[in-house]
């Protein structure tokens, strides 16, 4: 089923776009059931659970961090995790700065812009993402590197609304790539709306229902 999943998944969407497997709240056995098909990239949400299967499963798979990171957490995966999506301070990027550098690592990381319309999302204003990429300190941060942007659409039918949603941060992406070269992923789509966002450009999506089921928490 899943290896069907992933295989189907592959074969449909473009050769541009990465597949994020979202493996949160799955057992390890269902990440290989993916993984024996060739498949490396999974997305999970949470410190522990992703520190855990990153222990229990293969070395070479691709460990993403999709969810927001507490600071004092950020430790505990700057051994391995090879994408972290959800940046949304100037503060938390100093710390993944300053772990990834004990570790003699550069992290790879992508802003998290508020789309949505829900006060719940997180994320930063274009503005201050901006503010943030050009900064001084970020300049002077040897050990982080922040190579695109993630968002979440609002979690809604209206197709209209996800589309206008998805539009504005590729705009916001083009605008941040004449900025700065090394931008160059934009994270966006779920099993909800993926479509939708290979439409409107995106070059990630974040799948887990559809590849893995339900989750039940
Ligand atoms: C859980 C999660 C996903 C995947 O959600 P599905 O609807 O199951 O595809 C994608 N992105 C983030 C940030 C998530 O937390």
């Amino acid at each position: 089923m899943i290896a069907e999943k992933i295989k189907t998944f592959k074969n449909t969407i473009p050769d541009t776009v990465t597949l994020v497997a979202v493996s949160k709240t799955k057992p390890a056995s269902k990440i290989l059931e993916a993984y024996n098909t060739g498949h490396l990239v999974f997305g999970e949400n949470k410190v522990q659970e992703m520190e855990s299967k990153w222990q229990e499963l293969p070395k070479d798979i691709e460990w993403h961090m999709i969810g927001h990171v507490q600071r004092n957490k950020v430790k505990y995966i700057a051994p391995f995790v090879s994408l972290v999506h959800a940046v949304d301070s100037p503060r938390l990027l100093k710390e993944i700065n300053k772990q990834a550098k004990k570790n003699e690592r550069v992290i790879k990381c992508l802003l998290q812009i508020k789309i949505a319309e829900e006060d719940s999302k997180y994320g930063l204003s274009k503005e201050d993402a901006f503010a943030l990429l050009a900064s001084e300190n970020y300049k002077n941060f040897e050990h982080v590197k922040i190579v695109g942007l993630m968002g979440m659409a609002t979690f809604t039918d209206d197709k209209l609304q996800i589309t206008s949603e998805f539009e504005s941060l590729k705009k916001t992406f083009e605008e941040f790539k004449k900025e700065d070269p090394n931008i160059e992923i934009l994270s966006m789509g779920m099993s909800g709306d993926y479509t939708i966002a290979i439409e409107k450009g995106s070059t990630m999506i974040r799948v887990g229902s559809a590849i893995f089921g339900e989750r039940n928490y």
